[in-house]
């Protein structure tokens, strides 16, 4: 059978969101006036966008001790105040690329500590970007998934001010903030709650439910390390048949077959490009024979 009636619908706002476009704009200009530019970490967790900049003469080093040059730059994560103590105590330059939206997590948590609240940041503990805004609590906090970690503390904190990592879905922060309250109420603490979710995430992930609700079958474009590309894929995944891809290239024809409506979305660091090339490889698999 042809398959030339599937549809093939992009989500609305693919591509880089505001503070990849921005750490990457920073990053090519350090680099072409400079020669080189070293990160400390990758940038962003996009493994082709990473290739293109090393390329440009953007290389990663992994620890301050890894550093050859005497500038460094920070990617959009952002890092903690004792990393950034001693980039100034080692008298390297700074390239500082950190989102807007993870220094207003990282402010806000700095701002709940000082006022004396025990901060919890809802989002995944091993994430440089939670890494970096507890840091910034001044170690008077916790990030975890599961409110019940916070319920198994004891003594329960009496004032408690909770953030989100800036990626986080809107919905399972709200559940989140709610079972927080049940355990608050229950032991007379406190709470104080900041939504720092980001709003190209909150709108990304909007479009792509929207569109992943009309088709039947999505294919979310991203890093397999990049967690708002894993939320995008979650969220997609529990609304239709969704796989996650990095490049065009994994995308198996007998995916298609018994489907009639395709979506496409991607996360905050995949490129247009990347968003184009699937859609160019999907057109391409839809004009051959497709078995029904
Ligand atoms: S996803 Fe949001 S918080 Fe993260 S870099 Fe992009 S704009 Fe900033």
């Amino acid at each position: 059978m042809k398959s030339k009636n599937i549809k093939i619908e992009k989500a609305a706002g693919t591509g880089f969101c505001f503070g990849v476009r921005r750490a990457i704009t920073a990053l090519e200009k350090a680099a072409a006036e400079q020669g080189s530019i070293e990160t400390l970490g990758a940038v962003v967790h996009n493994r082709q966008v990473l290739q293109r900049l090393a390329g440009l003469g953007v290389t990663v080093a992994s620890t301050l001790d890894d550093v050859k040059g005497n500038t460094i730059a920070i990617g959009a994560h952002g890092v903690g105040p004792e990393v950034a103590g001693e980039i100034k105590s080692r008298n390297l330059k700074i390239v500082d690329t950190t989102c807007r939206f993870v220094h207003r997590a990282q402010s806000v948590a700095q701002r709940l500590s000082q006022s004396g609240f025990f901060v919890v940041v809802y989002g995944d503990v091993n994430h440089p970007e939670v890494k970096g805004i507890l840091a910034w609590a001044g170690g008077n906090g916790i990030a975890t998934l599961d409110a019940q970690q916070i319920a198994g503390l004891k003594p329960l904190p009496g004032y408690i001010g909770v953030v989100a990592q800036t990626t986080q879905i809107p919905a399972n922060f709200n559940q989140f903030i709610k079972d927080m309250v049940d355990i608050a109420l229950r032991r007379d603490s406190e709470l104080y709650i900041i939504d720092t979710i980001c709003h190209d995430i909150r709108r990304r992930q909007e479009s792509a439910q929207k569109l992943a609700n009309k088709v039947d079958l999505m294919l979310v474009v991203g890093d397999h390390t990049s967690a708002n590309t894993n939320r995008l894929a979650e969220l997609c995944g529990g609304l239709t048949k969704t796989y996650l891809i990095e490049t065009a290239a994994e995308i198996q024809p007998e995916w298609l077959k018994g489907h009639h409506h395709i979506g496409i979305t991607g996360g905050a660091s995949t490129s247009e490009d990347t968003i184009t090339e699937v859609q160019d490889r999907l057109e391409n698999l839809r004009n051959r024979s497709i078995p029904a």
